[in-house]
């Protein structure tokens, strides 16, 4: 028994990231594609996201440029894929505050937010420092800020203190402070339903980028190997991999890296529009496949 479909959908890309921006010290390993991508949860009668990905104009458009990040596409466009609309999405995870994550907020007019009130706040007080201070303001869209207080004041924001349990039936949130951000949360879903659930997914944000995170580079002597580029500590970032790995038994495939190029090499997986991918992590009873 299967409660939720999951979809990991690409909406952008870079062609060319730094593998040491991914995977820490990795500083002989060339370049490598990093989509960009948020995925979709239905189930329950519920349709979720974690992450909503950015809008590829004004200022977002202005970050993308910077990190060489182009082909955008809306979600609209994006979800249709999926035989979704953005109205259609009833609950959104944001797994963090950076742009590329939390800055499509208005595309969503239906959805509940749900973001640690962590997050919110150390990055209004990293908006407050000079420039100077500009490696702490990295990747962040200060209007991104702005419109999550829009939210809230509209009663579609709900701030998060820690982990919560079962914000919809079978699905957590867990808090992952001072690592890549500093109120970074990753989500849980236990599919069966189950507390001990032996079928559980982790939708990882960016506590994972790449399967060397969780693998290492060599596959006969596996090691955990942070992310490249975060404002918490090296350890948190270390201890959050594992916390993560005891949560699904040590199955490294069920913990999900949206910006892994190499996710089609795991699971079912199908081009939509222009080299970008849909790949179907799990499917739910009765729910058909998106990318057969
Ligand atoms: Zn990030």
């Amino acid at each position: 028994m299967a409660d939720y479909s999951i979809w990991v959908l690409e909406y952008a890309e870079c062609n060319k990231n730094p593998v040491a921006g991914v995977v820490y010290g990795a500083h002989d390993k060339g370049t490598c594609r990093l989509p960009y991508a948020y995925v979709l949860i239905k189930g329950n009668g519920s349709n979720a996201m974690v992450d909503v990905g950015y809008n590829h104009s004004e200022y977002g458009e202005t970050i993308a440029n910077e990190f060489g990040v182009g082909n955008w596409h809306s979600a609209r466009e994006i979800l249709s894929h999926a035989e979704m609309t953005p109205e259609d999405i009833t609950h959104i995870f944001i797994t963090h505050a950076h742009y590329d994550h939390m800055g499509g907020i208005a595309a969503f007019p239906n959805a509940t937010f749900y973001i640690q009130e962590r997050e919110l706040s150390k990055w209004v007080w990293a908006m407050s420092l000079d420039q100077r201070f500009k490696m702490l303001q990295a990747a962040l869209d200060p209007g991104d800020i702005l419109r999550a207080v829009g939210l809230a004041k509209s009663g579609r924001l709900v701030c998060v203190q820690g982990d919560r349990a079962d914000v919809l039936p079978g699905i957590d949130l867990h808090a992952a402070y001072d690592t890549h951000t500093w109120g970074s949360q990753y989500v849980h879903i236990r599919n069966d339903g189950k507390d001990d659930s032996e079928d559980g997914w982790i939708l990882a944000g960016d506590l994972v980028y790449r399967f060397e995170n969780l693998e290492g580079w060599d596959p006969q002597n596996q090691s955990y190997i942070p992310i490249g580029f975060y404002v918490g500590s090296t350890t948190n970032n270390v201890l959050v991999l594992d916390e993560m790995s005891k949560l699904v038994g040590g199955e490294h495939r069920r913990i999900v890296p949206i910006h892994e190029d190499r996710l089609h090499e795991r699971f079912p997986s199908r081009e939509t529009v222009d080299g970008l991918r849909m790949t179907e992590i799990t499917l739910a009873d009765g729910e058909t496949s998106k990318v057969a």
